[in-house]
């Protein structure tokens, strides 16, 4: 199991709101290696497979809802302790709990549209990663 991977999305309230380049200036000034990267639209049958997990949460047909609405933008990152850095450069889900300099303190206006996605667990980072990129899209 990769311990120096982690994936994350531009969701689209950041698409949308023109924030792509400043996400991704911040990721690899953060010291994140884009290994993977692609500009997309989950249908809503891709957003409720790859949010499973939370099917039986109050938000799970809000979020699947939210996350087909517009382009996203996915990538596979690199760096040491990866998935626990990225969750620290991202913040709390809640913006308004996100610590000040953090992705979602500066990006997101909600706690349902708030910006970026980060994996929980290298496990989860590579089934994530594997459900949007095959092996030859990764360098
Ligand atoms: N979410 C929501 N309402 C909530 C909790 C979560 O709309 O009360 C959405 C939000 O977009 C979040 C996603 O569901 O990013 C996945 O939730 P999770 O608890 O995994 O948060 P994350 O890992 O993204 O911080
Ligand atoms: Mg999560």
């Amino acid at each position: 199991m990769d311990t120096n991977k982690t994936f994350t999305m531009i969701k689209p309230d950041a698409v949308a709101a023109g924030h792509i380049g400043a996400i991704l200036d911040k990721i690899t000034k953060s010291g994140f290696k884009i290994v993977a990267l692609k500009y997309t639209m989950l249908s809503s049958q891709k957003a409720g497979q790859f949010y499973e997990v939370h099917k039986d949460r109050p938000f799970y047909k809000d979020l699947v809802s939210f996350m087909s609405s517009g382009p996203i933008v996915a990538a596979i990152l690199e760096k040491d302790n990866a998935v626990e850095d990225f969750r620290k450069l991202i913040g709390a889900t809640d913006p308004a709990k996100a610590e000040p300099g953090t992705i979602r303190n500066l990006f997101a206006k909600s706690i349902d549209a708030n910006a970026v996605h980060g994996s929980d667990s290298d496990e989860n980072a590579a089934i994530e990663g594997s459900f949007f990129f095959s092996a030859f899209e990764k360098f």
